[in-house]
């Protein structure tokens, strides 16, 4: 299960896509998000304007790529999507730029991951909608500026503090994604469900939801494993049986903790007495890089109550030991 979609397969982005909601309608959750955007959208609509440059931050699998969507249809506008890391130089950059049609939207996901010179060449693109190319080459080399149509950047990353200051200096708008509730993440799991054709009963939806580690993603994912269970070892329904049966066989535990999390949580107690240990420490100890546990895995331990951040590192609270029945100052397990 992995919450990034990082090494989903082509058929697994497929059915991601078409369970996207397509309009602010669609969307459950992020009411404050939400309520701001339909603001800006109307005004931008009303005037005939480019949306102002809007940065989407949080962990994977919340919804920012399908923010950015669709905000592009409710300015009903184009969308051009690529990636930090895929930018290589500023020539590639100039290359969707300038083909972007009046108030079209262009989404970088991972953002943070621009190389500094292409991220100095998109300045000039959001403040001043212009560029410099290079025209010919060798003694005859010059560069030109040219005017962009005005269109709106939006840029996804897992945490704003990724970015240099400069640039998250040029997004007007700039929203934080939170973890879905339980109940949020059951009615898309039901909304899915009906895209799917598989019926499902609402506790079974419920079930699910729980141990989803409150990420639409991994909703969805965990679905579609269910509904595969529900095929070969049920009836074809989703009931609460079926769910459990699955949920069961798929590991997932009961807050919906992973692999990793759990690894995380074990190894702060056992090798380090509860903690505090540092970030860098913790990374090496779990075998996973630093910055992943960061914006990945940690934000939701935290959310959840397993583990808080001191000055000194992280420590696992009281509940983390419950959830993994131990008991404190025991570290041999319980
Ligand atoms: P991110 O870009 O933050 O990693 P995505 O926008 O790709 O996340 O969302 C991952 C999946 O979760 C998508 O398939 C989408 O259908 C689903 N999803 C995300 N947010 C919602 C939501 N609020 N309502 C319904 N489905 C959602």
């Amino acid at each position: 299960l992995d919450p990034t979609g990082e090494n989903f397969s082509s058929e697994e982005l497929d059915i991601e896509r078409a369970l996207r909601p397509l309009s602010f309608d669609d969307f459950a959750g992020q009411d404050q998000v939400l309520e701001n955007l339909k603001v800006f959208v109307k005004a931008a609509n009303l005037r005939g304007e480019a949306l102002d440059h809007t940065l989407f931050h949080g962990p994977p699998g919340l919804g920012k790529t399908t923010l950015a969507h669709i905000l592009a249809n409710e300015l009903q506008v184009g969308i051009k999507v690529t990636s930090g890391p895929v930018i290589d130089k500023p020539g590639d950059l100039a290359g969707l730029l300038t083909n972007l049609e009046e108030r079209d939207v262009l989404f970088i996901d991972e953002i943070h991951r621009l190389s500094p010179i292409v991220e100095e060449y998109l300045y000039s693109a959001m403040e001043d909608y212009k560029i410099d190319i290079m025209i010919e080459s060798g003694p005859n080399a010059r560069t030109v500026q040219i005017n962009l149509n005005p269109f709106t950047l939006i840029g996804a990353t897992t945490r704003s503090g990724l970015l240099t200051a400069p640039m998250r200096a040029r997004f007007g708008i700039s929203s934080r994604l939170q973890y879905y509730t339980t109940e949020l993440l059951s009615g898309i799991i039901e909304r899915s469900a009906e895209i799917l054709k598989v019926p499902i009963s609402l506790d079974a939806a419920i079930e699910i939801a729980g141990r989803s580690r409150g990420t639409p993603r991994i909703a969805n994912a965990l679905l579609r494993r269910v509904r595969d269970f529900a095929q070969i070892k049920g009836t074809g329904n989703i009931d609460m049986e079926i769910a459990r049966y699955s949920l069961k066989a798929l590991n997932v535990d009961a807050h919906g903790l992973d692999e990793m999390d759990n690894k995380i949580l074990t190894t702060i107690i056992d090798k380090f007495k509860g903690g505090p240990v540092g970030l860098s420490t913790l990374a090496t100890a779990v075998s996973e890089n630093a910055e992943t546990i960061e914006e990945v895995y940690e934000p939701f331990l935290i959310q959840q109550g397993f583990i808080y951040r001191t000055p000194r590192g992280r420590e696992v609270t009281e509940l983390a030991y419950r959830h993994l029945g131990r008991i404190k100052g025991n570290n041999q397990g319980g």
